[in-house]
């Protein structure tokens, strides 16, 4: 078991001008036994940092420390780290055991101990009666776990995992995910798990770090990351229905949003200056629905009503343009009709200039900005 130690960390593919960036300067430090998540969009960089903590890839500058131990140089195999792929990549000519029991063949563990160690994993992942089977003779699920007591079988100090779960049908993509999590809970080996699906990572890890264009953008709890996201990329990217960021202007009577003026979040007036432009950001969850006009409200027309099992998703086209909101299953919204929507204040984030605004900030930015 180890920390994972990032300073600097740059890749540059080679490329016209100046290559391709995938990494730009990451510094991050994983903890001992942290089950880790690296989040962001398709060509973020997610996969190129994972490829190259386990060393596929060779970093252009910058370090990587495991278990304190300076890695940047070494080749994979020397770096006592175990990857699982997307496409769990197993050897499709051997047995299940045969499979397991490879890393440790490379190793050189005689064989009794390769084929009894392969077993006993096997079979605490439940596969004990599939091990003189072939890959294409599993389910998905099965292929996974396969995946995965072969990365286990050589006590690896970090298990790097590569949206492992992306194969998988809806249901058991959610079983194999608790089931991922009681694992490394059991094991308490530092894991780093990159997704693009963002319920996967607040589910999983313990923190996140969010990435774009080879940044990261944020990094923390997956409750901070939701409930405070830093900038408007976080907040446009976490949430399963994405947060409504809509153009606001302050006044000292509140925030007017499409010539509505609604109450200024707690303790953030002293830091806004009169008529500045900034985003009003709300998550749909936290949008009262009223059909009839309340104080501190949105109107607007209901474009479209979305089932969601026990909950329902509003769209209304408002002045200050689309706003969604989640409302009860018995709640009655019809396409055509006019209804309301009541922000929650005490859940409404201000963003300036896409960063968030922040009333625990000791200065007052408005003021600090001035010479
Ligand atoms: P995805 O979720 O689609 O896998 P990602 O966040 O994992 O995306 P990476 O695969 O790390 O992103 O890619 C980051 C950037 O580096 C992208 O712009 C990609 O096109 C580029 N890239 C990745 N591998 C190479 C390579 N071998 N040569 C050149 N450019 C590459």
């Amino acid at each position: 078991m180890a920390a994972i130690e990032l300073a600097a960390l740059t890749k540059v593919y080679p490329g016209s001008g100046r290559g391709v960036r995938a990494l730009e300067g990451i510094d991050l430090t994983i903890h001992d036994g942290e089950f880790f998540a690296l989040l962001g969009p398709s060509g973020c960089g997610k996969t190129t940092l994972l490829r190259t903590i386990a060393g596929l890839e060779t970093a252009t500058s910058g370090t990587i420390h495991l278990g304190g131990r300076d890695v940047t140089p070494l080749p994979p195999g020397r770096r006592n780290v175990a990857m699982v792929f997307q496409d769990y990549a197993l050897f499709p000519h051997m047995t299940v055991a045969d499979n397991i029991a490879y890393p440790l063949r490379i190793q050189r563990v005689p064989k009794p101990k390769r084929r009894a160690k392969a077993a006993e994993t096997a079979a605490e992942l439940g596969l004990g009666d599939h091990l003189a089977r072939r890959p294409a003779q599993l389910s998905g699920g099965q292929q996974q776990r396969a995946a995965l007591a072969r990365a286990m079988a050589c006590h690896p100090q970090v298990f790097l995992f590569d949206e492992p779960l992306s194969n998988l049908d809806a249901r058991m993509r959610l079983e194999a995910r608790t089931f991922l999590k009681r694992l490394q809970r059991e094991l308490g080996v530092t894991t780093i798990f990159v997704t693009h699906d963002q319920a996967e990572a607040l589910a999983l890890a313990d923190r996140i770090a969010v990435m774009e264009r080879g940044r990261i953008r944020q990094l923390g709890t997956p409750t901070a990351v939701f409930r405070r996201p830093a900038n408007t990329f976080v907040a446009s990217f976490i949430g399963s229905t994405p947060m409504n960021l809509l153009d606001g202007t302050a006044h000292a009577d509140g925030i007017d949003v499409g010539g509505t003026i609604l109450p200024t979040p707690p303790g953030l007036a002293p830091h806004l200056t009169e008529g500045e432009p900034v985003t009003y950001a709300i998550r749909p969850e936290y949008v009262r629905y009223a059909p009839a006009p309340a104080p501190g409200s949105l109107r607007g027309e209901i474009s479209v009503v979305e089932n969601l099992g026990a909950t329902q998703l509003v769209t209304l086209t408002t002045a200050a343009g689309l706003v969604q909101l989640v409302v009860d299953e018995d709640t009655e919204a019809l396409p055509g009709a006019t209804a309301h929507a009541v922000p929650r204040t005490d859940r409404v984030l201000l963003y300036r200039d896409g960063e968030l605004l922040d009333s625990r900030e000791k200065t007052v930015i408005a003021k600090s900005r001035r010479p």
